[in-house]
């Protein structure tokens, strides 16, 4: 079990990309993986996965798979030999001509943005490098006068963040790759681009259930339906890379705040994302606002905190993993951290898995009890449990490996396959020989368990009991 409750999700990739790699990630602090579908075709997915899967069997731990997909990443042509200068002040052209581009033109093979650019909004290339001006659209080319210059590459992204593009977040790839990322039973999918909760509904609607789908907050129009969002989706990243190309970046650690808080009120797992150890790709050490961004998203109790190309294509990997491990634990044992985790508490709903939940804390930490037990199938009540953001450490049993590897990228919540308890006595039992197994009770201890009856009924959650952990605990073989 670790001894922390944020979780860490890395990225796999070239750096980290044979088991043994995982193994050293996983051991250094990594509790679910992301693969990057940017980056990868059907048979890198397929091959990681299962790699992932051999991890777990060795480990015996549920390890949560995020599929990212790329969604429609929108990009120029073609340059000219290796690129060409835009110089501040001068007039460029973007359009449909497939022609390679100078430093007067390039080409801009996605017609939606035509469609939809209007005179003033503003088109960033290279992640926000360059900054060009609208000044006049017709349906095959952008006039455009070149705001912030830059040296400009083939291929490079586009952003257009004062337009909704009539696209759908899942392109012809993405479709095809979430296809394949539902048939190897990946647990998580999560989408690029999302620009309003009917995006997530079309993905939604082709997972039916067989993976859990994260919205990656990326864009203004999707910050602007947060709330319909949060209701449909499963979880979401705050996807601060674009986020921050879209949106002017001293406005993202203010919406990184109203976000994680969105999320934790829905008691949907959110993840924090991009450059966090950024540093790091190249160093063995990160530098000091590195490691207080990092602490920042641990206080604002986020369920997860994020390593793209530090874990999948820099220099030190389990260094980087290592490094936000420590920063985990260091942070969750200030004497300042359970009140400002406190403080962004939401109040119970009124049903009867969220009562259960706040009873159940409120119980444990009044008791001092050693940890929290909670039974869940389908693992809606697990998350209802980790939204109050209990001291007491939780674990979660389940019979249902999905459900363990989904929570596994959850706040606080340790994750136990076992099968449903027999009857009430058995409940107890099972529950105090694994806590003590985990390491989480010691015989003597007391502990809190949440259930269901009749057992084994998903969504029924109406009971709690207090027991100690008996002798037997510790004699039991498994
Ligand atoms: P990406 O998404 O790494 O797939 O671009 C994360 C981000 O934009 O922050
Ligand atoms: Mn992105």
């Amino acid at each position: 079990m670790r001894h922390r409750n944020v979780r860490i999700l890395a990225t796999l990739g070239p750096s980290s990309d044979d088991l043994a790699a995982a193994l050293a990630l996983h051991e250094a602090g990594a509790d679910a993986f992301r693969l990057n579908m940017s980056h990868s075709d059907h048979a890198d997915l397929k091959r990681r996965v299962e790699m992932i899967r051999e991890l777990e069997r060795q480990t015996g731990r549920p390890i949560a798979i995020l599929v990212d997909l790329q969604g429609p990443k929108l990009r120029i042509g073609k340059m000219a030999g290796d690129g060409a200068d835009l110089t501040n002040g001068t007039t460029f052209i973007l359009d449909m001509d497939d022609a390679p581009g100078t430093d007067k033109r390039a080409p801009l093979p996605h017609k939606e943005i035509f469609e939809v650019a209007e005179p003033g909004h503003s088109l960033l290339l290279d992640d926000g490098k360059i900054r060009l001006r609208v000044e006049d659209v017709s349906d095959s080319k952008l006039t455009t006068t070149v705001m912030a210059g830059g040296h400009l590459t083939s291929r490079k992204g586009v952003n257009i963040p004062d337009a909704r593009l009539p696209i759908p977040a899942l392109t012809t790839k993405d479709r095809s790759d979430l296809e394949a990322a539902l048939n190897l039973n990946v647990d998580w999918i999560a989408l690029s681009f999302v620009q309003s909760a009917q995006d997530v509904a079309e993905a939604k609607k082709i997972a039916r259930g067989r993976a859990a789908v994260m919205a990656k907050m990326e864009k203004p129009s999707a910050i602007d339906d947060l709330d319909a969002i949060l209701d449909i989706a499963d979880g979401l990243m705050v996807a601060r890379g674009d986020l921050g190309v879209e949106c002017p970046v001293e406005t993202v650690p203010g919406l990184q705040k109203r976000l994680t808080r969105a999320a934790r009120r829905a008691g949907k797992p959110v993840v924090v994302a991009t450059q966090m150890l950024e540093s790091m790709i190249e160093n063995p050490v990160p530098t000091r606002a590195e490691v207080s961004d990092v602490a920042t998203a641990v206080f604002e109790g986020a369920d997860a905190v994020m390593l793209s190309a530090e874990s999948a294509a820099g220099k030190y990997p389990v260094e980087a993993v290592a490094v936000m491990n420590r920063i985990a634990e260091s942070i969750e044992t200030d004497p300042n951290y359970a009140q400002i985790i406190n403080a962004q508490r939401s109040e119970p709903e009124p049903t009867g898995p969220d009562a259960l939940s706040n009873a159940a804390r409120t119980v444990a930490e009044t008791l001092n009890a050693a940890a929290i037990v909670c039974y869940t199938t389908s693992g809606s009540t697990g998350l209802r449990a980790a939204r109050e953001r209990s001291r007491v450490p939780v674990m979660v049993l389940t019979p249902h490996l999905p459900t363990a590897r989904r929570l596994s990228l959850v706040w606080g919540l340790n994750c136990v396959l076992t099968d449903d308890a027999a009857n009430l006595d058995d409940m107890v039992d099972r529950a105090g020989r694994l806590a003590f197994r985990e390491g989480m009770a010691r015989v003597g201890d007391r502990i809190v368990i949440m259930a269901g009856v009749p057992l084994g009924t998903p969504g029924a959650t109406n009971m709690l009991r207090v027991a100690f952990v008996a002798d037997s605990a510790a004699n039991h073989p498994n």
